[in-house]
């Protein structure tokens, strides 16, 4: 059942509007069922989402018999983002992810998080999808600050993805959605995977399986739950950031991979005009080539390279 779950009246006489699919047990009143909520696109440049949407949709589709309780499907929370390709909130600059929890009084996209959050509280569950930035490919990763890790860990373990970012307090996340929907207690993990403005099926159809799982543990899909492998938790080890030290192209030499050697050639930072490598970089630890750097054009200090090591 698709609604439009969100009308934000603009000053132009136009209205935001955010839509989502709902399925829900058709054998139980609907106050009574367990809910979660799947949603993605509060940065519209980033897509991977939007495939997992529509693979979860699809599966919903021909499985309603296996639905217990309400699964809301967000596939755009930043709709205008999403149509417009924007990763901001277009014609303001701003954002989503940084103005939550947000506020009625305050300019649109503060509007806009506000009646987000009243939409989406009272789920259980949320999982919001990300898809890094179209500068960095990510593997599949689970991110979560040290402040809700307790709650949110076993949780991330049924969803089969290898790697939890835990990060320390940062004022930042407090202004995100998970931030916000974690302090009113409906646990909500961000999952970040693949590159921005492109999908990775692969990425996308592992996700939805495990999305599967998790719904099922909640009692929300009657469907049998698998054994799923161990988690590599960050906490256990080290995060090293590759920076650049000078401008030009990168040019990787490793593949984005689960595993690198420290000593490594990650790759090299090459400069067009002198036909020279004005860099080479090596990996500092043996450990997981999780997040490389997808767009060519490096300056001064670009990320280009992150490896958790154990
Ligand atoms: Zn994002």
């Amino acid at each position: 059942m698709i609604v439009n779950s969100l009308n934000i009246e603009l000053p132009i006489g136009e209205s935001f509007k955010i839509r989502k699919n709902r399925y829900f047990d058709t054998n139980q009143e609907i106050p009574s069922q367990k809910r979660a909520s799947i949603v993605s696109g509060i940065h519209g440049d980033e897509l991977e989402g939007q495939y997992v949407c529509y693979l979860l949709c699809e599966w919903l589709n021909s499985n309603q018999d296996k639905i217990k309780g309400i699964i809301d499907i967000y596939p755009a929370l930043n709709s205008l983002g999403v149509d417009s390709i924007t990763r901001s909130i277009p014609f303001y600059n701003v954002d989503l992810n940084r103005v939550f929890p947000g506020s009625k009084e305050d300019f649109l996209p503060a509007q806009i998080a506000d009646a987000i959050i009243e939409e989406i509280s009272g789920s259980a569950i949320a999982i919001d999808i990300h898809s890094s930035n179209i500068f960095l490919r990510e593997i599949p990763q689970i991110r979560m600050s040290q402040e809700y890790s307790k709650e949110l860990l076993p949780m991330a373990k049924t969803l089969g993805i290898d790697f939890v970012w835990i990060h320390d307090a940062v004022t930042v996340l407090e202004s995100t959605f998970a931030h916000s929907m974690n302090s009113r207690g409906t646990k909500t993990l961000v999952v970040e995977m693949g590159v921005g403005m492109r999908i990775t099926q692969e990425y996308g159809i592992n996700l939805v399986e495990g999305i599967k799982n998790l719904l099922a543990k909640e009692g929300i899909l009657d469907i049998e739950q698998k054994e799923l492998k161990k988690l590599i938790i960050s906490e256990n080890g080290k995060v090293f950031y590759i920076n650049s030290d000078s401008a030009g192209l990168f040019v990787p030499t490793l593949s984005h991979c689960d595993s690198v050697k420290k000593g490594d050639l990650v790759g090299k930072i090459v400069s067009p005009i002198n036909g020279t490598v004005e860099q080479s970089i090596y990996s500092p630890a043996d450990g997981i080539l999780f997040t490389l750097r997808e767009y060519p054009i490096v300056y001064e200090g670009s990320l280009i390279a992150r490896i958790f090591g154990e």
